[in-house]
């Protein structure tokens, strides 16, 4: 079967392996120069399963009220202007805000997530793939005593299935990650999740699209799709600037931009960008740079050593499609990565990026089947992009391919907003 993939980030690239690796001839539609280059570029570079709770739960309404205004909130919203289709992804969001809600969403993503390390680990044992990856674990560090509270109430709910997280005293937190020693004093304690990785999501991405291009899969770079057009109940093919793409099957990886060009066919995917920032610095001779990866919950950052970088990221602005830089939100970042590791690196050769995280309402990817008999979705990965990457791929490869999948879809696809 030809297919045709609309998005070469880290979840249409993953996606194109996998089909190849099934047996499909596989083109991939690509409007940049490159793979990875948009949200899969410089992110938090965690390989997270341990972070499915989904953004929607209980505890999140009074915290955005207490943010609300604030211009160095971890998560800002900018909804003055009248936006249907943003205003009904909110009522949405807060009707996933029930601690039930909480539970499904988190086991949902837990599914795919746990899934796709499995898929990565063994993608790396078959290919030998280097993206700076560290099998470390992820420790999340608290310095309020109920946030921590909570937190090992939740870690409880995780462990049921079969997430390990394990609660660390602040002293245990500092033996586990010696470059906390000097926030050692704040820390109320942390919580330690040994299986989560971590790893540059572009290196992999541009990686795994030269060990794909070497099985065979076309990438079309510099080409933006303006369109699909419609067949009946099919996807007859691809209106590029390049000309028609035609193919069996398509698979919609176009990360915020599938809402989009979803959107012509009558399909209204409900996908927001949630933009995040991004600093990487470069660690040069700087001993207190942490080599296990960091979660600081309460200023909503990672932290993730990548070679002899140290990227810090995080914050969410639901600010529409604007990927532009703002100052006073890449300066908060790098503020609380230098108050955490004031040793870190050269703080001053910071390089920051901004990026758009394409996010449902209950922070599950939409993954499967479409009312088109030939168009698949993977998109909509939300926070955990990189962590779900190889799992969605994997899953969409064996859908198409008619075959069993390893987990099961239930949930997962776009039925469940309709
Ligand atoms: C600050 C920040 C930190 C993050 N940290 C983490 C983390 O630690 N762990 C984690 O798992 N996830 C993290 N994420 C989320 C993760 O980066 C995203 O979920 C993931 O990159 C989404 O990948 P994607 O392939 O769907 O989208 P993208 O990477 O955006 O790829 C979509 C591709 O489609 C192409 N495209 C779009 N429209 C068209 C068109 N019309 N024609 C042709 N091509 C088109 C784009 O050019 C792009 O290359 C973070 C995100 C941000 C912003």
């Amino acid at each position: 079967m030809k297919v045709v993939v609309i998005g070469a980030g880290v979840v249409g690239t993953a996606c194109a392996w996998y089909l190849a690796k099934e047996g499909h001839e596989v083109v991939v539609v690509e409007r940049r120069e490159g793979a990875g280059l948009e949200t899969s570029f410089a992110n938090g570079g965690q390989v997270s399963p341990c972070h499915a709770e989904p953004w929607a739960n209980p505890s999140v309404i009074p915290k955005v009220i207490k943010w609300l205004g604030r211009e160095d909130a971890p998560l800002l919203f900018r909804w003055g202007r009248w936006d249907p289709a943003l205003w009904a992804w909110g009522l949405r969001f807060l009707a996933n805000c029930t601690s039930e809600r909480a539970i499904t969403n988190t086991e949902r993503t837990l599914r795919v997530a746990l899934y796709s390390k499995l898929c990565l680990q063994q993608l790396r044992a078959e290919t030998g793939i280097e993206y700076d990856q560290r099998s470390q674990g992820i420790l999340h560090v608290y310095r309020d005593g109920r946030e921590f509270d909570h937190a090992c109430a939740a870690a409880e709910v995780m462990r049921r299935h079969g997430l390990a997280r394990q609660p660390k005293s602040a002293a245990e937190s500092v033996a586990i990650e010696p470059a906390l020693g000097a926030v050692a004093h704040q820390l109320a304690g942390g919580i330690f999740t040994p299986d989560d990785e971590s790893g540059d999501a572009h290196k992999f991405t541009r990686e795994l699209a030269r060990l794909a291009m070497a099985k065979g899969v076309e990438f079309r770079w510099n080409v933006p799709v303006l369109g699909l057009a419609r067949d009946g109940n099919r996807v007859g093919g691809l209106a590029t600037e390049a000309g028609a793409v035609t193919g069996d099957a398509y698979v919609l990886a176009a990360g915020c931009d599938s809402t989009l060009l979803a959107r012509p066919l009558g399909l209204r995917l409900p996908i927001v960008p949630a933009k995040g920032y991004s600093v990487t610095v470069p660690v040069a001779n700087h001993a207190g740079a942490p080599c296990v990866s960091i979660t600081d919950d309460e200023h909503k950052m990672v932290y993730s050593r990548l070679g002899n970088r140290l990227r810090a990221a995080g914050t969410a602005e639901m600010a529409g499609y604007d990927p532009s830089l703002n100052e006073k939100r890449v300066a908060m970042i790098l503020g609380h990565a230098r108050a955490l590791f004031p040793d870190g690196g050269d703080f001053e050769r910071a390089e920051p990026w901004a990026g758009l995280r394409p996010v449902t309402p209950d922070s599950i990817p939409l993954l499967g089947v479409t009312p088109f008999s030939n168009l698949w979705l993977n998109t909509g990965h939300g926070t955990l992009g990189w962590t779900m990457a190889c799992g969605s791929g994997r899953l969409i490869a064996a859908m198409i391919s008619g075959k069993p999948t390893e987990v099961s879809l239930d949930g997962l696809s776009m039925q469940r907003f309709t």
